[in-house]
């Protein structure tokens, strides 16, 4: 048994040593693709259904388009709460939910989307992430969920975006630790730990000029991966074209070996990043995590906080290392 803290975020990790799987465990079998158009998919039709709030052109293909959520969870119209009680908090859920369309086809794998369609989607999740956080902002929530076991709302590819009216206690915590990190240090955590796991390669899958991709050392789950930018930025909004073209192709080449090597599983991919509204802190670092979800959630999570993951995540990368992609 192995207890891992990671370095930037402490997040706590039991590895089960004594009943570890091997990455091949984790393989699934590969369903065939479903069809371009599923009916009452609220998707495949939005253009006559939902008004479209930006639309970003791919050159020769259907382009990305960011539309209100059919189903928002927040609202700039939400009422105070129905249920007030001396001594708890209540609050109105006020914010709002965009839905980021790929395309208007329902079955595509995005491994396959060219690199044009991954840039110009980059490009729309930058957009709309700077529009929208202004300085009611305190969080912005980006988070593709791709496939039925990553909570998608349909099985349609799609990212979804919110803003909430607070800031939840694990983000703090979050901040407040890598604040804690360098004011002792002098250094920020995220740009440490990026060069400790190039330096060491056993968990390394890419390095490219803008980003870094690995499996980290306290990886919460199976395959659970970073992509780290190179350059110290706290917010995403900050990304550049160049990033954003360089970030398309890790996570091409990402979840083509996800779809090769593992099947194509259902997966999420969030996007953490400081609120852009506070200005550049030096303290805290902007990245990506793509999860994909080859386990149930446990009880023990529930109960202590901390993950249990029992594959090796030096195993992990050295199985996605080897994966080929063409
Ligand atoms: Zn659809
Ligand atoms: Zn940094």
């Amino acid at each position: 048994m192995e207890i891992r803290e990671n370095l930037a975020t402490r997040e706590l990790v039991l590895l089960d040593l004594n009943n570890l799987q091997r990455p091949e465990d984790f393989v699934q079998k590969m369903q065939p693709p479903g069809p371009d158009k599923v009916p009452g998919c609220p998707y495949c039709s939005a253009d006559k259904i939902l008004k479209p709030l930006a639309s970003f052109p791919v050159e020769g293909e259907a382009p990305v388009i960011a539309y209100q959520h059919p189903r928002p969870l927040l609202s700039d119209a939400a009422k105070s709460p129905s249920v007030k009680l001396p001594g708890y908090k209540a609050m109105p859920g006020k914010g709002v939910h965009e839905i980021i369309v790929d395309s208007p086809l329902h079955s595509r794998i995005p491994a396959f989307y060219t690199v044009a369609r991954y840039k110009t989607m980059l490009a729309a999740y930058r957009s709309r992430f700077v529009v929208n956080m202004s300085l009611s902002t305190p969080l912005l929530v980006l988070v593709r969920n791709c496939g039925i076991f990553a909570n998608a709302f349909v099985p349609h590819q799609c990212t979804e975006l919110m803003t909430l009216p607070v800031v939840t206690e694990e983000v703090k915590v979050k901040q407040r630790n890598a604040l804690g990190y360098y004011n002792a240090t002098g250094e920020c955590v995220f740009c440490k730990m990026r060069r400790m796991e190039m330096d060491d390669g056993s968990r390394a899958l890419l390095d490219t000029e803008y980003f870094s991709s690995f499996v980290p050392y306290a990886s919460l789950e199976p395959f659970h991966l970073w992509i780290l930018p190179k350059r110290h930025a706290s917010s995403f909004g900050a990304i550049s074209d160049e990033e954003i073209a360089d970030l398309a192709l890790h996570l091409k080449t990402l979840l083509l070996k996800f779809y090769h090597g593992l099947g194509n599983p259902a997966y999420n991919l969030v996007i953490e990043s400081f609120p852009m509204n506070l200005g550049a802190v030096e303290s805290y670092h902007w990245y990506c995590f793509l999860l994909p979800r080859l386990n149930q959630a446990s009880g023990f999570v529930l109960g202590s906080g901390m993950h249990a993951n029992n594959v090796l995540p030096e195993d992990c990368a050295r199985f996605l290392r080897g994966v080929k992609i063409q």
